[in-house]
């Protein structure tokens, strides 16, 4: 099921190039007081409401994928969890270029680690991004994301499907500089997610799929996730031996080669087999 936020935070499932509105199927889900949970309660439902989609959908309109706009799928993740380097082609191109590393911690992911991004730089595919330092280098960079779909700690790897709800695109939009990279990838806006929710049931092997990335029609990225330095599943179980995961997380899992500045006007194109394809035009601040 591809399940997608859209305009005024309603529920539509994608069917082709249209989409069907469900939001009727929101009734299913806990309302929540103060304090608000640490997870996503969409995801934290995901089973019940997908049964709930499916006895509504037959009497939800539909309306052309064109005419909608496009939210963050995840309304609410407790937490944006990324990785920096995990391609080796964008390994060697980060330590061939010093507008890239700026001398930063440029070294394998096994040394440095994971990090953070600011929950409040989340957007959708529609809202676009806003630059922030127009006068400094603004990257762009393609990943697959994955969503964590139930609670869990230490997640061994041979497990960790069982942790995934589903798949979408993201751009870890990226001020180049010398600062850390929680700072410098954590401006409003900077984090791209999109199109949709694929849900897992129809990513037969997330460890080979396609993705690729153009500005104004230029390709710029492309790659597939067999090239990734360290899998999904590992990527679970390194994240998980850090902090306990939950329902509605996202983990970008890292940029290929190929990343570049963008500027006011520019139109960013990502494509993911299996999943499809996400549009976001970039603004001056
Ligand atoms: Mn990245």
């Amino acid at each position: 099921m591809k399940i997608c936020r859209f305009d005024d935070n309603r529920l539509g499932i994608v069917e082709g190039t249209v989409v069907r509105d469900v939001s009727a199927a929101l009734d299913c889900l806990p309302r929540h007081g103060y304090p608000l949970p640490n997870y996503d309660p969409l995801i934290a439902n995901l089973p019940q409401l997908r049964a709930r989609i499916e006895a509504v959908a037959p009497h939800c309109r539909t309306r052309p994928l064109a005419d909608i706009r496009l939210l963050s799928p995840i309304a609410n993740p407790g937490k944006i969890i990324a990785a920096p380097v995990n391609y080796k082609k964008h390994l060697d191109e980060a330590r061939a270029q010093p507008q890239i590393h700026h001398d930063s911690q440029v070294a394998e992911i096994q040394r440095i680690g994971l990090f953070l991004k600011a929950n409040s730089s989340l957007v959708g595919p529609a809202e676009g991004i806003a630059l922030q330092h127009p006068d400094r280098r603004n990257d762009h960079e393609a990943e697959v994301v994955v969503v964590i779909g139930k609670s869990g700690r230490n997640i061994g790897r041979a497990e960790a499907s069982d942790y995934i709800a589903g798949y979408c695109i993201g751009l870890d939009m990226t001020v180049r500089g010398p600062e850390e990279r929680s700072l410098r990838k954590s401006i409003d806006t900077y984090s791209v997610l999109g199109p949709w929710l694929v849900t897992a049931d129809e990513i037969a092997d997330s460890a080979n799929l396609d993705f690729w990335l153009t500005v104004n029609d230029e390709a710029r990225q492309r790659a597939n996730t067999r090239d990734l330095i360290i899998g999904i599943p590992e990527l679970i179980e390194f994240a998980s031996s850090f902090y306990t995961l939950h329902p509605g997380d996202v983990i970008f899992t890292g940029t290929p080669e190929g990343v570049g500045p963008v500027l006011p006007g520019d139109r960013i194109v990502v494509e993911l087999q299996g999943v499809g394809r996400m549009e976001v035009a970039v603004r001056s601040e």
